[in-house]
């Protein structure tokens, strides 16, 4: 049965930090602030994943009480998410990310972002679109404090027995 899901994620931009999206370094002077490394595409992309198939969220499969988690490259859960859904015979069809900030331009880092991401899900790259806006200067992503991300996921999740 193919089930849709959503995900969405923010992260406050501070200094001191990398910053890290879609899986990949993107360089700027500012860095999302998070338990892990905010990475907020990866995040977005993996609650999409987990509300198609069922399994919760972010939040319950890594809870940022758990130690494990500090400072953890984003791709670990993404990797994590794929062996989840491979685990019930899940099949990720397409999905697409949409970043959301006002700078850097991330243009030039959208196809390294797909690539990354698709490699740590073990899908095809062509299944998976990135695509970055800014917020036209509103909002706290429009004044350059946070960085947002939407994704939505389309996954076929064989039928309960
Ligand atoms: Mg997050």
């Amino acid at each position: 049965m193919l089930r849709i899901g959503q995900g969405y994620d923010i992260h406050r931009l501070v200094a001191g930090r990398p910053l890290r999206l879609g899986c990949i370094e993107v360089p700027f002077e500012l860095g999302a602030l998070g338990h892990s490394d905010g990475d907020a595409a990866a995040h977005a992309l993996c609650d999409a994943l987990l509300g198609a198939t069922g399994l919760g969220d972010m939040g319950v499969l890594f809870p940022s009480s758990d130690a494990r988690w500090k400072d953890a490259a984003s791709v670990n859960f993404l990797r994590e998410v794929a062996e989840r859904l491979s685990a019930m015979g899940a099949v990720v069809m397409s999905a697409d990310v949409t970043l959301v900030i006002e700078k850097p331009r991330l243009a030039p880092h959208l196809e390294a972002m797909r690539r990354s991401m698709a490699t740590a899900l073990g899908i095809d790259a062509d299944l998976l679109s990135v695509k970055a806006k800014s917020s036209d200067g509103l909002g706290p992503v429009g004044e350059g404090k946070a960085v947002a991300a939407l994704a939505v996921a389309l996954v076929d999740v064989p039928a309960r027995r």
